[in-house]
Formats: C-alpha cells, sequence, structure tokens
C-alpha cells in the first residue's frame, strides 16, 4: 500500500549545485522523494535551500540599546564597554526579554533555527541571565538557545567575579566563557581560561572564550586554550572566539598556534561585522583589518563559523541578525572572493556554524530532521551577492517563517521591465 507523505518540495537547488531536486518530509524528517505523493506539494521554483542557519555568535543581552544611556561617540571597543557598564544597572527582566523577542524573530526571519549568545554575567543580580534563561523555555522548538556565562569585565578583575560565574552555571548557563585578554595581568589571563576550563570540565558543559580580541601581539591566551583542551580531552567542545589578534601574530608563531588548535579539536568564530569597525582603532596608516586567520585555519582543518556578534549596541550599531550579511562582509575582509570559497562562507552560517556549537549534522539528506531554508536565489553564490532574503524557513516540515518576494520594475522608454538582477 502507497503512503502519502506530508510534504513535497519541488524544484530545490542545493548548495554547490545548480540541478534542482525534490524533498519530500514525512513525520518531521526528510525521506527519499522518488514516487511519493504528498498531501501538500509547494514549488520553489529553482530556489536554493540549506540546513538552518546557526548563529554561533551573538549578544543577545545587549541588542537595540545602541544610544542608551549615551552614544558610542567614538564607535571603539572601549567606549562601547564603558557604555554599556552603564546601561547594566538599568537592565530589568522584562527590558532583556522585550528586546530579545524581536531580535530572535529577525532572526528566525533570516533562517537561524541556533543560536548560542553570551550574556554578560558581570552583574550581582545576573538580571539578563536569568530573563533569557526563561526565554530559552519559551521559546523551545522554535528557535533552541545556547547561553554562554560571559563575563564582560573579566573573572579575576572583577568583585566576586569567579562566584558569579559559577552562580551563573547554576542558574543554567550552557557555555562557560571568558575574556583573558582584559583582565588586569597576563597571568591573570591564564588564570582566567584555567579556571573557566576547569568549571565546564567539572559540569560537563562547552566553552566559548572571547580571546585574544585586540590588536596586540602579544596578547596569547588561545595557545593557553588549546593546551587546556588537550590536556583535559575536551575536543570538540571547546571554542575561541574573535581571536583578532592572530592577524598581527609573526608567521612562526601563528603555524605553531593552529597546529596547537587543530591538534585540540578546538573551534573557531570569527566576527567580521563588529571586527571591521572595532579593530584596528590605534593604527594611523596602513590600518590592519583584525580579522583571525580564517583561510590558514581551515586549510589546517581547523572549524571555523561566522557570528554575528552585535545587533543595535553599544559596539556595533547596524545590523538585522542576518548571518548571511556577515558572510557577504568576510568574502570581502577575509579575501574569500575564490570560486570554491564563496560556497564555503554558506556552509559557514550553517553547517560549519552547527559544528562549532556541537549540534547534530544536518546536510538534507534523508533521514535528517526537515528543518531548512529557502533564499530567493537561484544558487549558493547567487544568495551570498544579493544578500538574498530567504522565503520560507523550516523546522520539523512546519512552516516557522515566510517571505514575500520582492518584485522590482524599471521604466525605460515607456515600456515597464521586471529586473530580477540574475544574469
Ligand atoms: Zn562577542
Amino acid at each position: 500500500m502507497r503512503t502519502v507523505i506530508d510534504l513535497l518540495l519541488r524544484n530545490a537547488v542545493l548548495p554547490r549545485t545548480t540541478a534542482p531536486v525534490d524533498l519530500a518530509v514525512a513525520g518531521g524528517v526528510l525521506v527519499p522523494a522518488e514516487g511519493q505523493e504528498a498531501r501538500e506539494t509547494l514549488d520553489l521554483g529553482g530556489r536554493l535551500v540549506t540546513p538552518p542557519l546557526v548563529e554561533p555568535h551573538i549578544h543577545l543581552d545587549a541588542v537595540l540599546t545602541e544610544g542608551q544611556p549615551r552614544p558610542n561617540v567614538s564607535g571603539s571597543l572601549f567606549e562601547g564597554i564603558a557604555v554599556w557598564a552603564d546601561r547594566v544597572p538599568d537592565l530589568t527582566h522584562d527590558d532583556v526579554q522585550a528586546r530579545v523577542r524581536k531580535v530572535l524573530r529577525w532572526q528566525l526571519a533570516n533562517g537561524v533555527q541556533t543560536v548560542r549568545s553570551h550574556v554578560d554575567v558581570c552583574d550581582p543580580q545576573l538580571t539578563a541571565l536569568r530573563a533569557l534563561v526563561e526565554l530559552r523555555e519559551e521559546v523551545r522548538g522554535v528557535i533552541d538557545l545556547q547561553l554562554v556565562a560571559f563575563p564582560q569585565q573579566g573573572i579575576l578583575g572583577f568583585p566576586d567575579g569567579k562566584a558569579l560565574m559559577e552562580k551563573a552555571v547554576d542558574l543554567g548557563a550552557d557555555v562557560v566563557g571568558g575574556i583573558p585578554h582584559y583582565e588586569l595581568t597576563r597571568e591573570d589571563g591564564v588564570a582566567s581560561v584555567e579556571f573557566l576550563m576547569a568549571l565546564a570540565d567539572d559540569r560537563g558543559l562547552l566553552v566559548d572564550v572571547h580571546c585574544d580580541e585586540t590588536d596586540d601581539e602579544h596578547s596569547r591566551f588561545v595557545e593557553v586554550m588549546a593546551a587546556e583542551t588537550i590536556r583535559r580531552g575536551m575536543a570538540g567542545r571547546v571554542t575561541a572566539s574573535h581571536t583578532t589578534a592572530m592577524h598581527s601574530y609573526n608567521a612562526a608563531y601563528a603555524h605553531r598556534l593552529i597546529t596547537n588548535i587543530k591538534r585540540s579539536g578546538m573551534h573557531m568564530v570569527t566576527n567580521p561585522l563588529d571586527n571591521a569597525v572595532l579593530q584596528g582603532r590605534f593604527d594611523t596608516g596602513p590600518i590592519r583589518r583584525g580579522h583571525t586567520r580564517v583561510k590558514q585555519l581551515q586549510a589546517a582543518g581547523v572549524t571555523v563559523a561566522i557570528g554575528h556578534d552585535s545587533v543595535m549596541d553599544p559596539w556595533y550599531p547596524l545590523g538585522y541578525g542576518d548571518p548571511l550579511q556577515a558572510a557577504f562582509v568576510l568574502a570581502h575582509l577575509g579575501h574569500m572572493s575564490g570560486a570554491e570559497e564563496l560556497p564555503r562562507l554558506i556552509d559557514m552560517i550553517t553547517v560549519d556554524a552547527a559544528t562549532a556549537l556541537a549540534l547534530p549534522e544536518n546536510r538534507l539528506r534523508p533521514g535528517d530532521p526537515a528543518d531548512l531554508v529557502v533564499y530567493d536565489a537561484p544558487t549558493d553564490v547567487d544568495a551570498l551577492r544579493l544578500v538574498a532574503r530567504r522565503t520560507l524557513v523550516l523546522r520539523g516540515g512546519r512552516v516557522l517563517a515566510r517571505t514575500e518576494p520582492a518584485r522590482t520594475t524599471v521604466t525605460w522608454d515607456g515600456v515597464e521591465e521586471e529586473v530580477t538582477f540574475l544574469r
């Protein structure tokens, strides 16, 4: 007897291909599409389909606070930290939840189904973390939220910093964070990494550290993270974010470091939007780009994902929570315009970002969950070029977000014609 499946998606184009295929959904998972009869059929018209986007690095507690309590006039990282420190006392449970709910909707509309958010725990009340722990339950089944206990002002350099980190973990943080380059001394930075790795190891948690986010070539805490990951056998569970100082290391040291990162099984996250505007601030020219060594890390076999970092906060006044916009920027700043590199940028916001967050693999094969995203573009490179809108976002075969494709016409010599921006 033939069974009727739930949904058939006709004419989908998968990454790195151009020929359309059909995708079939039954019971929330993908099944072989041949010869299937479905209750509902959608013709995607030759549009790109990818696994869900994954946001591996954002600060949800700070989103939409740009200008509060005052603007960041210089636009620098350090003025941003000072502005944020003055905003933290005004945080309330409802204020955090209202802003985060809005941005999570933006992210979902952009196809994001998993978000790792750093949450500042340099607050004796831990107001933002409590609000986000509650929201994590509210959005379960729609967006998976991973919360990082992030000590914005340091662990050893902030009053009761260690106790706050432990309390944050007790309250339900999934991931242990840190900021060693911001501690008072090099020794404190090393001690902070040793402390946070032990905390994560003891509690069976993941690690994601803001590490070496500076142009100082002497900032060398990723090596401490790699050493601790090797000693503790925490391969696959540890991520270093930003690591912009790597840009300025000498080639011999960078080679040794990348070899040890690979050996440790650590993952890396680069944040091209924020770091494009925050790094190189002390340079008078030439101004360094201040990004980590993405291509060298990838060539060594290290997983590198792209994070958005900020949406309209004291550090970055722009953005609408779209990882594709961050990938577009990295294509330029990371010299990733090569024919093999452009599709890689889509991996870095989907499957590679999933790996960085220790999520199960989804390659849109039969048996994988029917979690997927449809773009208003015919190929992966066109999606990147146009920063194309996502027309459909499915999770377990259910539609979670929908966008009507824009239609543009131009009137020339009295004749109105449609423009698609496709060659
Ligand atoms: Zn960050």
